[in-house]
């Protein structure tokens, strides 16, 4: 058999001002094979791929392994150029016995609003209506028709945290493997909930919904159920929270089955995230909490959606409550980084932080800061992947320790600060940038977590595309 796989992965935030250019993807990309030593979470999907291939005597063909991290729209040219290559590859290998692709969901390029609906359709085309095509996306996805139509099997990661991306990568390999050897005959069902949520897994009620779905798996002829959360900063026609159960050739079951998780979650709207709290309130919790160090997660400045990284107007919160045994993870700032290099640990001077970058960045600030610490190529953990932040600088105001990173990413683990020289576990105080991954590696340190945020951003997004009516938009929708 002869397998052929590719990757291309980003989430596209549509309301963010920078786009995201072929440059973005070409760095750290392969094509042709993916080396052992890429660390990305598009390698971890093709490398599994490789190894449940070569253990059924299997042969792979890699096309592309290209991921890079959420931003704005991606330039029409890169995103035709990378889409370019992954057909040219497929030509060349053809004919092949089956299709893995390891996409997210939510990737929105100039002129294509349904990237990933777009490549499957088109792998479709040239391999023909029997060759079966699986694909491994992200939950923050819109799922839409077209990808489904034209797609043999879909998984999304069950968690989210997303701690889960390989076993997923195994369940798409099998499903597809199980089609291709005539085993099964997958057949996918939807329910279109017309929700615009967030869905936090590791938490209730969702920690025991994705056990309910888990548990249906394999029973009967259900083979698969994956929750689509639906991505909220995606402004596309197809947005929105989606049941996607696959069956052994059974869609009468599938859509049952579908269409009662999707009222089950419906039911659960508006209680499947933690509640969000302002910077001062938090402060005031947090003052009465004992143990480990007590987390503020800026949930609305998280580069993991797409947003800049450098909105200050936490920091800045932070600052004029005067908190002391604090550290910030992290304020994307390369000439922040350069200034403070070219400074030198132990310089002290007033410097611009923040704010620079687009309009969702807010004002930088201007602080007199002491450097105490520089570090080469900080990098953190997350689901078999490692993500660098880039070169940091640890810049101290006040009781604050503020790191400034020159690769935006979101902090997922307590390694983003370690690496940059702040031990986290002496702090009283940890902010950081991210919406919920962050819990999986730092509910194990933190005394408390409080998510920082306005109260539902999604009612307050400038979206021009979706279908309408979807709650909570339109709060009366489900009754
Ligand atoms: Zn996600």
């Amino acid at each position: 058999m002869k397998l052929f796989t590719a990757s291309l992965m980003t989430e596209t935030n549509t309301f963010a001002a920078v786009p995201t250019s072929l440059a973005d993807f070409t760095r750290g990309m392969s094509r042709g094979g993916v080396p052992e030593t890429d660390l990305s979470l598009a390698a971890v999907q093709m490398l599994t791929w490789r190894r449940m291939a070569e253990s059924r005597g299997w042969r792979t063909v890699e096309s592309i392994c290209a991921e890079t991290g959420p931003s704005g729209i991606t330039v029409r040219s890169g995103y035709e150029t990378l889409r370019g290559w992954i057909l040219e590859d497929l030509q060349r290998a053809l004919p092949v016995d089956a299709v893995l692709l390891a996409l997210h969901g939510a990737m929105v390029a100039d002129g294509y609003p349904d990237c990933e609906g777009d490549v499957i359709e088109r792998v479709r085309q040239a391999v023909g209506p029997r060759v079966p095509i699986g694909v491994e996306i992200d939950p923050h996805c819109s799922l839409t028709r077209r990808m489904v139509e034209h797609a043999t099997v879909i998984c999304c990661y069950k968690e989210f945290p997303h701690t889960d991306i390989a076993p997923v990568a195994e369940d798409v390999f099998r499903l597809t493997g199980d089609a291709l050897e005539g085993k099964t005959k997958p057949v996918m069902s939807v329910y279109d909930c017309r929700l615009i949520s967030s869905y936090f897994t590791t938490l209730e009620p969702m920690k025991s919904f994705v056990a309910k779905t888990r548990s249906l798996e394999g029973k009967g002829r259900v083979l698969s159920v994956s929750t689509a959360h639906g991505f909220a900063y995606g402004d596309v026609p197809e947005i929105g929270t989606k049941m996607l159960v696959i069956t052994d050739d059974d869609r009468a079951v599938g859509d049952a089955l579908a269409g009662d998780l999707g009222r089950e979650l419906i039911a659960l709207r508006g209680r499947t995230h933690p509640r969000y709290v302002t910077t001062q309130e938090a402060l005031a919790q947090a003052a009465r909490t004992t143990g480990g160090p007590v987390v503020l997660a800026d949930v609305a400045d998280n580069p993991g959606g797409g947003f800049p990284g450098d909105n200050t107007r936490m920091l800045r919160e932070l600052l004029e409550a005067g908190v002391q045994d604090a550290a910030f993870a992290c304020i994307w700032d390369p000439m922040a980084v350069g200034i403070a290099r070219a400074a030198g640990e132990g310089a002290r001077l007033t410097m611009r932080v923040g704010g620079k970058s687009e309009p969702l960045s807010d004002m930088p600030l201007d602080l007199a800061v002491e450097v105490v610490a520089l570090r080469q190529n900080v990098t953190q953990p997350f689901s078999g992947a490692t993500i660098s932040l880039g070169d940091t600088a640890v810049l101290r105001c006040g009781g604050m320790e503020i790191i400034v990173n020159t690769r935006r990413t979101q902090t997922f683990h307590p390694d983003a600060f370690t690496g940059a020289g702040v031990d986290p576990l002496a702090k009283r105080i940890l902010a950081l940038k991210s919406t919920n991954h962050f819990r999986a590696a730092f509910e194990p340190i933190a005394g408390a977590i409080f998510h920082v945020g306005p109260p539902d951003v999604r009612t307050r997004m400038p979206y021009r595309h979706i279908q309408r009516p979807i709650w909570p938009l339109d709060p009366d929708l489900h009754g």
